[in-house]
């Protein structure tokens, strides 16, 4: 599987599937999410309001992830989750990595090969980019690690910021 880090916005990613740092609720955000709604139209936000009608009415736990389609975006998924929110206390570097994890085990689940991740938590959920970047790299290499034939092939980070990518391949570089 490869891994790799680049600059740019999540949502051109021509990929599979792209991750969303979402909120428990679902139901739509700032930043990353706000941009991926925006992108997708609508009727993401409606798929959103679905899922929490249905199987997630007390909205998505942090460190879990679930698939919608990626209605107007390239991507044909998007996968979200929720990152651990440092201001809340949430300090457990393990709950980031099950974003990572978890979504790739999604990912595997919807036959997506290629998914692009954007640097869950590193913004309003206040955790600093380069221990974001050491944990999801450590993550995504454990769970290829555990796959004798990962269904995934590619894991493409996408930052928004030059101190991001930096960090990125900082810890691709480890
Ligand atoms: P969280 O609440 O999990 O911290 P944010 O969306 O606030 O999520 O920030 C997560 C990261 O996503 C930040 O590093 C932010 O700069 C970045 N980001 C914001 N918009 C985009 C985008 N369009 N593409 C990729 N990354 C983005």
């Amino acid at each position: 599987m490869r891994i790799e880090a680049v600059a740019g916005d999540i949502t051109t990613e021509h990929v599979d599937a792209i991750v969303n740092a979402a909120n428990s609720s679902l139901l739509g955000g700032g930043g990353v999410d706000g941009a991926i709604h925006a992108a997708a139209g609508p009727r993401l936000l409606e798929a959103c309001r679905q899922l929490r009608r249905t199987q997630l009415p007390t909205g998505l736990p942090v460190g879990h992830a679930v698939a919608t389609p990626g209605f107007d975006l390239p991507a044909r998924w998007v996968i979200h989750t929720v990152g651990p929110n440092r201001h809340a206390g949430q300090t457990d570097p393990m709950r980031l990595a099950s974003c990572f994890t978890a979504s790739l085990d999604v990912a595997t689940s919807v036959g997506a090969r290629t998914v692009a991740f954007p640097a869950v938590s590193a913004g309003v959920y206040g955790w600093d980019v380069r221990e974001v970047a050491r944990v999801a790299v450590g993550a995504v290499r454990d769970w290829a690690a555990g796959h004798d034939e990962p269904g995934v092939d590619l894991v493409r980070f996408v930052l928004f910021s030059e101190a991001a990518l930096g960090a990125f391949a900082e810890a691709l570089e480890a």
